[in-house]
């Protein structure tokens, strides 16, 4: 059988490599992405591909609250500067937060809805 070879930088095989396609975006909010550990293991990992389009990404795996620590702290310490994509009864445009506060991270939960639920809960 002969071995699958990939792209070290979209981690897709070398035949469908997305490299070309990618055009860098200088933006000037910051994702982080709270990836579920077996997200990263997703063929798609749609995070991944994210990172690769954008100049300011953080991707933060894990599962546990400990695992998301540091960024607690860092999230109570920029707590104006920072919202989270998530639907809800008490979400709230985008648009609307922005004229209150100067968003400048935006959290993104990266998981089935089950996994992105649990992460919500910590
Ligand atoms: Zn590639």
């Amino acid at each position: 059988m002969q071995k699958r070879h990939y792209c070290m930088a979209c981690q897709f095989p070398l035949s469908v490599c997305l490299c070309k396609f990618v055009h860098k975006i200088c933006n000037s909010v910051e994702l982080i992405v709270l990836q579920h550990p077996s997200e990263t293991k997703v063929a798609k990992n749609t995070a991944r591909l994210l990172a690769l389009a954008l100049q300011n990404i953080q991707i933060v795996v894990g599962e546990t609250a400990q695992d998301f620590r540091q960024l607690q702290a860092f999230c109570l310490q920029h707590h104006n500067d920072v919202a989270l994509l998530y639907p809800s009864t008490v979400s709230r445009p985008l648009e609307e937060l922005n004229k209150a506060h100067n968003i400048k991270y935006l959290l993104l939960l990266d998981g089935t809805w089950k996994k992105a639920f649990k992460h919500l809960s910590m």
